[in-house]
């Protein structure tokens, strides 16, 4: 016979079961889920279409996208909250109609804009900042990746933006989303002692990521969110101005510059890089410190790779 226990008596089952599926989104949520899918495809991208404004119908008109293979309904970091006021998922779809001039166009419900759009808004906008703090404030209200409503924290830079190096990473993991700054956890530790290796410090280099925002249990940022996030890491480089790129990871790499080589066979070499301004700077690439954490016989390599980075800010004083 089953006893009667302390969670029996006087309990309320309907507040156990809310507590299960707390947990259990919780832990899906942790796990990297991000997208709620229904049993039957839904076309969000046709759904905002259908709810905006339509034009006065024009023989040049492109068709409509195909549907999009997954809603990307984005959930939140802390799925136990209530929906804030601000609550991206109940804004107002955007218009498709141009916005006025003075209006800085924002995707409030990132999930309806096309990320075709996203990044064409990201690039031009990004290209009227004319200083890194504007950029940075730029990036704390831009609604158009919907990692920014999974993340803590806006993972901006860390170091000295006059350096003459600039790392680049791939996205924050959890130790930069709940502090705000990049490479904090046990990768950044490692990359702290690579720099100190060669004389650096954070005091003289720049660091940032290619999304600045963690993508949610650390799944890969999809190429959607690299697409929308890379005008501002382009223009961020621009505003920095380093001499020197170091990128850090196959993602960094291939995505500053435009190599689809691995980074096993990619590293060790410098590749230009092009600023809006004509100008050119040359980006190495090399290993990211997480896989040497896991990879530590390959640390001769990366090894290999600073000390050419070494070479090269000595020979450009
Ligand atoms: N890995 C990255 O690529 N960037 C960080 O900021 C931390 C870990």
């Amino acid at each position: 016979m089953r006893s009667m226990t302390s969670r029996d008596a006087g309990h309320d089952p309907g507040q156990d079961a809310r507590a299960d599926l707390i947990s259990y989104l919780d832990f899906h949520v942790e796990a990297g889920v991000d997208a709620a899918l229904d049993e039957a495809p839904h076309d969000r991208f046709g759904e905002a279409e259908a709810a905006a404004p339509q034009p006065e119908p024009s023989p040049r008109r492109t068709p409509p996208p195909a549907p999009a293979p997954r809603a990307p309904a984005q959930a939140r970091s802390e799925a136990r909250d209530e929906p804030p006021a601000d609550d991206p998922f109940r804004r107002e779809l955007p218009s498709r109609d141009p916005p006025p001039r003075e209006a800085p166009r924002t995707y409030g419900n990132a999930a309806s804009a096309k990320p075709g759009e996203a990044a064409d808004d990201a690039r031009a906008r990004a290209a009227q900042m004319e200083s890194l703090d504007d950029l940075e404030a730029l990036l704390r209200g831009f609604e158009g990746c919907g990692l920014r409503f999974t993340a803590k924290n806006l993972v901006f830079a860390d170091g000295n933006p006059q350096a003459r190096v600039m790392f680049v990473g791939e996205a924050p993991g959890a130790d930069e989303d709940r502090i705000g700054k990049p490479f904090m956890g046990r990768s950044g530790q490692l990359l702290d002692r690579m720099m100190a290796a060669i004389g650096l410090d954070r005091t003289g280099a720049y660091i940032a990521n290619i999304v600045p925002w963690r993508p949610p249990g650390n799944r890969n940022p999809t190429p959607q969110e690299v697409a929308i996030c890379r005008p501002f890491i382009e223009r961020q480089i621009e505003l920095a101005n380093p001499e020197l790129l170091v990128c850090l990871g196959a993602p960094a790499t291939q995505t500053l510059t435009g190599t689809k080589d691995g980074i096993l066979k990619a590293r060790g070499r410098f590749y230009p890089y092009r600023l809006s301004d004509g100008r050119e700077i040359k980006a190495l690439a090399t290993l990211h410190p997480a896989y040497l954490l896991r990879q530590p016989v390959q640390k001769r390599l990366a090894w290999r790779d600073f000390r050419m980075l070494k070479a090269a800010l000595d020979a450009g004083r």
